[in-house]
């Protein structure tokens, strides 16, 4: 159902806040990306989560709250670097993991100790948690493996028939997941990289921040923290492969790459961004957006991954984002669809 974030519609979000009461499925939007709610509390309501979405069960949820003092309902203890981190990035895209009361189910951390958190900065999510009453488990509303949901349409071509509704708010502002930060350890430790990064925690909190190790591995030797992490994801249909190196190097890699496949009757597709993409020959060139501005080759990426599936090539060939500033949240997605096949090219080849 259509809900205009601006002037939400009291008997729309009447009706989700009261599927979400009665235990039932409701997608909505957040800023970060689509999510796939259900009450935080009740075990049977969040184990649906998983059956829709073909979510392996040690994977955990992320527990949605309107109001700060909701985090006392689900945390243990809330420790001063909570409030600090609250009161500069809430509502926003930032979930922080925290020793869990014994009230959350094990179906919501998935057998976990732990439990994470955020308040989303999105109207029509907000809306929903506090018409309902509930607090919300919500992880992403795409099916388990492929892109996350950054339209209702996706969540529509994912979850048909398998929820029992869907609120569409529109297209999301940010289109990649929210920054996890783990509070429980000694030093508060980036699980997964997003919109709010290292840099921005640690000024915010005036001490070190540090990134798991098993997050920036290139192989899957280290096991990421946040159990998610560890699985192939956001992947489109096709074989992903990104090339790295000098602009032109590039180009001319890709364009080689793009001919072989042609020669050998598969269709390819080449993601390039604004500055490059008429210098591509491929069956498709799609444009994430100008080099310059990050947030948009954010924004775009889970549908340009969608894109693809849709042109139904076999190929995709992508240049790699590495920007001063989200770049690391969108090369952590981008090398997780690509299953972290990376070609490095040097000027020498061109
Ligand atoms: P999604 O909302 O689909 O992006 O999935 C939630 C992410 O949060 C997954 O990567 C989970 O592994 C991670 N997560 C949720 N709860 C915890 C927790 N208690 N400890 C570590 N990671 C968590
Ligand atoms: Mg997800």
């Amino acid at each position: 159902m259509r809900v205009d974030p601006l002037r939400i519609d009291d008997n729309v979000i009447g009706e989700a806040a009261r599927l979400i009461g009665a235990g039932e499925l409701v997608a909505f939007p957040t800023e970060t990306v689509y999510g796939l709610g259900a009450d935080a509390l009740r075990a049977e309501a969040a184990a649906k989560i998983y059956a829709a979405k073909g979510r392996p069960s040690d994977n955990p949820l992320i527990v949605h709250i309107a109001e700060f003092d909701d985090l006392a309902r689900v945390a243990n203890d809330v420790p001063p670097q909570a409030k600090i981190l609250a009161d500069a990035f809430w509502p926003g895209p930032l979930t922080m993991i925290l020793n869990k009361k014994r009230e959350v189910p094990d179906a919501t951390t998935g057998g976990l100790d732990t439990v994470a958190v955020r308040m989303p900065n999105h109207p029509v999510a907000l809306e929903l948690i506090r018409k309902s009453g509930c607090l919300i488990a919500a992880p992403s509303a795409n099916a388990s493996g492929r892109p996350s949901p950054t339209e209702a349409a996706h969540v529509r071509q994912d979850l048909y028939g398998r929820i029992a509704m869907i609120l569409d708010g529109g297209a999301v502002g940010i289109g990649i997941e929210s920054t996890i930060v783990d509070l429980t350890e000694e030093v508060p430790m980036i699980l997964r990289p997003g919109y709010i990064t290292r840099e921005l925690l640690a000024d915010a909190l005036g001490r070190e921040v540090v990134t798991d190790p098993g997050i920036l591995a290139d192989d899957d030797a280290k096991r990421p923290k946040a159990p998610g992490m560890k699985y192939r994801h956001y992947a489109p249909k096709a074989r992903l492969s990104i090339v790295e190196g000098p602009e032109g190097a590039v180009i001319a890699k890709i364009n080689g790459l793009a001919e072989n496949a042609r020669r050998e009757g598969k269709k390819a597709a080449v993601i390039a961004t604004d500055e490059t993409a008429d210098a591509y020959e491929a069956d498709a060139v799609l444009s994430i957006g100008s080099r310059l501005d990050d947030a948009t080759i954010a924004r775009r990426l889970y549908r340009i991954l969608r894109e693809c599936d849709e042109l139904q090539v076999s190929e995709i060939y992508s240049e790699s984002f590495q920007t001063p500033n989200l770049g690391t949240a969108i090369m952590n997605r981008l090398l997780k669809a690509a299953g972290h096949t990376v070609i490095r090219v040097c000027e020498a080849e061109e």
